[in-house]
């Protein structure tokens, strides 16, 4: 039999926006797609221009994405003429390769929130499919409700689902809006849809509302359809989207998928999904979830007892798939071995090249273990790992050492009766036999420490000018008073260049400094800054 070709849609941007407090920037939303592209998504869908500003500026410049790159907006406006709507004129000037619209197929909702008839709201999808595709744009349309007014009304919403399917839009996109649809009930709609639309015209777009979105979404390719819809984590309003982490691996890893379809994502990059997951979740600064299924951290652990003894015989006896596969890993077995092979190929990744028999190997990964156990993590922060490791291979030069810094808030009435919060930072410094000190405020005592610590580095100034920080990020990592804080600083050189670096102390101050100090250093370290 021949293998088909199975699509994936990611709306991570637009429905995954939608969760309870989800709020991506624009440079989270760059990041993101393009993650998600590299990863092989075959369609990312970026927002809905015109909605908000990040959403409109996102899509004001081409993004040169490795995906078909897709715009959400609604169709034209009932009583309109698809030239006189400006939301769908806004939506067919966004730089994006695909337009998805969204329409209403259930005469209940017609009628009640859209307060037109039902021929009006199919005469605004054909004209918005046209005006889309005149645009020479790939087309798709979900449909809003699609299966409980299916259970109301089929006619209707078949109705509704063969005119965008007429006027030649890509994709039919069949949605399970309030997400309480049931999997054997989705099978049996969707191959009733598949009867009058060809299935790999037909897409899935599952909410999780009764926790079976992954469920739905197979049910709806068993009865036929060729694209599923969802979000990295199951990101997405209420309960969330179909969980494209779970989705993958199962459409790479069984046989059932496995063996009937292809899909975008090949087998290297599905051993970094355990990453892509959970750089999504550093991103969105929340403890990924150790329990999800194929990524999450306890997926493949097992305690010790009978299970442990048959695993150290053969893993197959207690895994469904082998962890490396998604880029996770067997915690019974992390031995010296294994845990020494994954510094290995990191050393080899950043570019030190190292022998494997080398003893510093050993001590680098006893380092990275313990400061791991007491709240780093190094694989969000790859610039204080480089750090780590280049000054366990003794090859990081001392350029400069903060001999003393003080912070000072002060919360004051000023001249104009207001009252006031003002930050003073003075750090003092060594650069080779050269004492310097540097005075700054600051809106808080991080910003103050880091204007201070950057205002003059004597002979290395002019290597870290261009350095800017970009993103801040703290989490306190266990409760009550003996609470430890992480802080992630990200930076970006003029070249675009970013990276990541970690601080950790019971002290935000000094965890935000060793994180400021390690940024400061990897830029001089990169920039070739003599010693
Ligand atoms: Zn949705």
């Amino acid at each position: 039999m021949a293998r088909e070709r199975l699509y994936l849609f990611d709306t991570t941007l637009r429905d995954g926006a939608q969760t309870n407090g989800v709020d991506f920037t624009l440079a989270d939303k760059v990041k993101i797609a393009e993650m998600l592209a590299d990863l092989g998504i075959d369609y990312v869908e970026g927002g809905y221009p015109g909605a908000n500003p990040t959403d409109t500026e996102f899509f004001a410049k081409d993004r040169h994405l490795k995906t078909t790159f897709t715009a959400f907006g609604m169709t034209r406006r009932p009583g309109r003429s698809a030239s006189n709507d400006p939301g769908l004129a806004a939506l067919l000037e966004a730089k994006a390769d695909a337009i998805c619209f969204v329409a209403k197929a259930w005469d209940y909702h017609v009628r009640v929130a859209l307060e037109t008839t039902g021929e009006e709201n199919i005469a605004s999808i054909r004209d918005s499919v046209r005006a889309a595709m005149a645009k020479g744009r790939e087309v798709l349309l979900d449909c809003e409700h699609f299966f409980d007014g299916y259970k109301v009304n089929p006619a209707y919403a078949l109705a509704c689902a063969k005119a965008v399917h007429e006027e030649g839009a890509r994709w039919v996109v069949l949605c399970d809006t309030n997400g309480g649809t049931l999997p054997h009930e989705i099978e049996r709609i969707v191959g009733e849809v598949c009867k009058v639309i060809p299935g790999d015209h037909v897409a899935i777009h599952a909410h999780n509302d009764t926790e079976q979105a992954v469920a739905n979404s197979f049910a709806a390719v068993r009865a036929g359809a060729r694209q599923i819809q969802g979000t990295l984590n199951g990101l997405g309003e209420r309960c969330g989207n179909a969980n494209l982490a779970s989705i993958i691996p199962t459409l790479k890893l069984k046989p059932e998928f496995a063996d009937r379809f292809d899909i975008g994502i090949s087998d290297e990059n599905l051993r970094k999904l355990a990453h892509v997951s959970h750089a999504l979740d550093e991103l969105l600064n929340r403890a990924p979830d150790r329990h999800a299924p194929y990524v999450g951290d306890s997926a493949f652990v097992t305690k010790a007892g009978i299970h442990a003894s048959a695993i150290l015989k053969d893993p197959a006896t207690y895994e469904h798939v082998t962890p490396e596969k998604v880029g996770n890993k067997r915690q019974l077995l992390v031995s010296e071995q294994a845990g020494k092979s994954n510094i290995l190929a990191e050393l080899d990744r950043i570019g030190i090249k190292v022998s494997k028999d080398d003893p510093r190997i050993g001590r680098l990964l006893d380092i990275v273990k313990e400061r791991e156990t007491i709240g780093y993590a190094y694989e969000a922060a790859d610039a204080s790992f480089e750090l780590l490791a280049r000054r366990t291979l003794g090859t990081v030069p001392n350029y400069f050492d903060v001999t003393q810094f003080d912070i000072n808030v002060e919360q004051r009435t000023n001249a104009k009766g207001e009252r006031v919060t003002v930050t003073l930072a003075v750090v003092k410094l060594k650069v080779g036999d050269e004492s310097m000190i540097s005075a700054a405020e600051g809106n808080g005592p991080v910003n103050a420490l880091d204007v201070a610590l950057r205002k003059d580095l004597g002979k290395y100034q002019k290597f870290i000018e261009d350095l800017t920080l970009t993103d801040y990020r703290v989490r306190i990592l266990n409760g009550g008073t003996e609470a430890v804080t992480r802080v992630l600083i990200e930076s970006e050189g003029a070249d675009g260049e970013r990276w990541t670096t970690v601080g950790v102390s019971s002290n935000i101050i000094d965890a935000s400094f060793q994180a400021l100090m390690d940024s400061i250093i990897y830029k001089l370290v990169k920039s070739g800054a003599p010693a």
